[in-house]
């Protein structure tokens, strides 16, 4: 288990230093934007492309690192001119015909052509893969070179515009608004821009023949609405702010009446973690079902992908319904800056999920808080929530435990801390990127004393502290 402080990378060094994942993401320099021009194929699964990367210099560059995976190049140019690139594993190595300047912006091009597969890593294989008819993409934590070369790490995070071109009866959803969709022919080109800062894992495309079913209507009509270009429409008092979401769904045609159930409260439920989480944090939100079953369901930016598993018409698993939206704050507004801090993303999803049955009328957040502490009390002792190691980033226990922490702070200081401190924790970092010490700071002045033992009770040590009692 790795376990030292996030370092900071060397100069040109294809490593970002994640404590975790040291080999995704890369040193050197910030991305600004991504521009993305995809053609794709459907039933060939081929994929031809080019990004255009848009990045600042943060020392002098002889060269640089991009992650990406095994597409055939047909040229890098940066700053316009033809750059020299090598290859080893899953990192494009790109030697600028001349050096750049530390601070200095420059832009990279890349062209390339192949068959877009998921990568293979400690948690099967993920990012851009086809389905029975169409395709998806899930990218968390390292699929995201799988479709496009970027600088791999949550703490890089980027606008994009992203053009899709491909066969017209399909729908294509991608992370951010809708600009523009023009058919001809046979093709359908899709735009798409994510104008807020937007780490490469949550970037998602999503392909089929689905139904474009709207939940909570938006300034207009259809799947086409105008782009509000509004990324930072933030009241700091996180209270007057409850604007009605758009949000929409794109749903296979023999699922939409059970979905039409599952998903019947979605908009009660985007107004209620607005309350508890201030404003939700995007233009709108996108569901997905997919016509096949997948694992689990999957957040990307403003955007969430359910798998026909997760639909049976009688909310079995609203739950997820619940979990996946609170990851629009936590994980893809605040996202962790490096990955050991992923208990802050899965524990505040999981503590949504139970906050979410108590406002709906089912158990209490505090009986499925006492559920799931007999539950964690029964398994191993041996994972501190703060540093899991990178083998359990996605263990049970993380998100349990996570939220078990949030309730038993709840039970410390009382709901009129603690609810305060989520939504300040939430508005104050928005589209920001956050660590487990920034969290135990603001609660510490929140509470207005130091919560140093019950931080390191439950951050740190391997055993399961008591639950405390309801104040
Ligand atoms: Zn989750």
């Amino acid at each position: 288990m790795i376990s030292k402080a996030s370092a900071q990378p060397s100069p040109g060094a294809d490593t970002s230093g994640d404590s975790y994942l040291p080999h995704h993401g890369n040193g050197g320099y910030r991305v600004r934007h991504y521009d993305l021009e995809l053609d794709y194929k459907i039933g060939p699964n081929r994929l031809s492309a080019s990004a255009a990367i848009t990045a600042e210099a943060t020392q002098a560059l002889s060269r640089f690192t991009l992650d990406f995976g095994e597409f055939r190049i047909n040229r890098v140019l940066v700053n316009g001119k033809p750059a020299k690139y090598t290859r080893r594993a899953h990192k494009l190595n790109v030697k600028p015909a001349k050096s750049l300047a530390a601070g200095s912006e420059f832009r990279v091009e890349v062209y390339y052509v192949g068959n877009p597969r998921p990568l293979p890593g400690l948690w099967g294989d993920i990012g851009w893969d086809e389905l029975t008819d169409g395709s998806l993409v899930a990218s968390q934590p390292v699929g995201a070179p799988s479709w496009f070369p970027c600088n791999d790490h949550p703490a890089d995070k980027a606008t994009y515009r992203v053009a899709l071109t491909t066969s017209s009866p399909y729908l294509v959803a991608v992370t951010g608004n809708l600009v523009s969709r023009l058919s001809r022919a046979s093709t359908t080109r899709w735009v798409f821009e994510r104008l807020e800062p937007t780490p490469t894992y949550l970037m998602s495309v999503q392909i089929g023949r689905y139904d474009d079913v709207e939940l909570v209507s938006g300034p207009e009509p259809g799947w086409l609405s105008p782009p509000s270009v509004t990324a930072y429409r933030i009241s700091l008092d996180g209270d007057a702010v409850l604007a009605s979401v758009p949000q929409r769904a794109a749903v296979p045609p023999r699922l939409r009446r059970a979905f039409s159930r599952d998903f019947g409260r979605q908009g009660k439920i985007m107004d209620s973690l607005q309350r508890l989480f201030g404003p939700y944090p995007f233009d709108e939100y996108v569901i997905v079902v997919t016509d096949d079953d997948l694992d689990d369901p999957i957040e990307a930016q403003g955007m969430s992908i359910f798998g026909a598993n997760h639909v049976d018409g009688r909310r079995t698993h609203e739950r997820l319904v619940v979990h996946e939206l609170a990851h629009q704050w936590f994980g893809n507004s605040l996202t962790v800056a490096d990955w050991r801090h992923i208990w802050l993303n899965e524990g505040f999803a999981t503590y949504a999920e139970w906050l979410w049955s108590e406002e709906s009328g089912g158990q209490t957040a505090h009986a499925w808080a006492k559920t799931w502490h007999a539950r964690m009390k029964a398994k191993p002792a041996d994972l501190r929530l703060a540093d899991p190691g990178v083998s359990r980033m996605f263990d049970e226990r993380v998100y349990k435990r996570g939220g078990l922490l949030l309730h038993a702070l709840r039970c410390l200081v009382g709901d009129a801390v603690f609810f305060p401190l989520v939504k300040a924790w939430a508005v104050e970092n928005r589209h920001g990127l956050v660590t487990t010490a920034a969290f135990v700071t603001l609660a510490e002045r929140f509470a207005g004393r130091s919560l140093s033992s019950f931080f390191d009770a439950w951050l740190h040590a391997p055993a399961l502290p008591p639950l405390p009692t309801l104040p």
